[in-house]
């Protein structure tokens, strides 16, 4: 059995990467858990190499492979903007930045309002072995919220061929099609290939 830490604290993202990762080869344990605490300066240029900078944090800290993820929201109009500053947008709440987004599309033609959430994944072993991998969701960003659950940018991600935006839709059907899920699913693919 192989033990990899989770370089979250957030319980929502380990017990998605428990339900979709674990198996009787492998489990997934939280830094707390590992009794470890990591928050590295998040320095890298892209959603794969600030994965793999918390993940390399977290192995070292541990000495037990492990796993961690970026996110964010890219939207064509803006040249892929937020990207890797999501959650640094603006100052203020999700609301705050979900506003300061709309106010910057708001000439913004519905046909051209297309934009993608991406999840990067990186595994890093303590030999120094690591892969990082990239999961999306495409998607619409509305003109106003459409729904109440979720989080972030999800009130105005709307997905067409579900006709729900990202907060409008069950928690259970996001974590099916959402860009974490995607990755996830890839990053299963990957430990397989690999024999782990
Ligand atoms: P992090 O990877 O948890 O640091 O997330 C980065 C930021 O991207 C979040 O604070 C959100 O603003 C945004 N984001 C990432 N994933 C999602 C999602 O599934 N829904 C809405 N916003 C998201």
């Amino acid at each position: 059995m192989d033990t990899y830490v989770i370089a979250t604290n957030n319980a929502h993202k380990l017990q998605e990467i428990r339900d979709i990762l674990e198996t009787d080869r492998r489990r997934f344990i939280s830094m707390k858990e590992a009794g470890i605490a990591t928050d590295p300066e998040e320095t890298g240029t892209t959603f794969e190499e600030n994965a793999l900078i918390k993940a390399r944090a977290a192995c070292a800290a541990s000495g037990l492979p492990a796993l961690a993820d970026d996110s964010g929201l890219e939207v064509d109009a803006l040249n892929g903007e937020p990207g890797i500053r999501s959650a640094r947008y603006c100052q203020g709440s999700d609301q705050d930045r979900v506003d300061f987004l709309l106010s910057k599309l708001e000439n913004v033609p519905a046909e051209q309002r297309g934009a993608q959430f991406v999840s990067a994944i990186a595994c890093v072993w303590p030999d120094g072995t690591e892969f990082a991998i990239r999961g999306i969701c495409r998607g619409e960003i509305l003109t106003e919220n459409h729904g109440t659950g979720g989080f972030g940018y999800d009130p105005v991600f709307w997905v067409p061929e579900e006709k729900e935006s990202f907060s409008s839709m069950p928690q259970e059907r996001k974590n099916q099609i959402s860009h974490r899920a995607n990755a996830l699913a890839r990053t299963k693919e990957e430990l397989e290939k690999r024999g782990l």
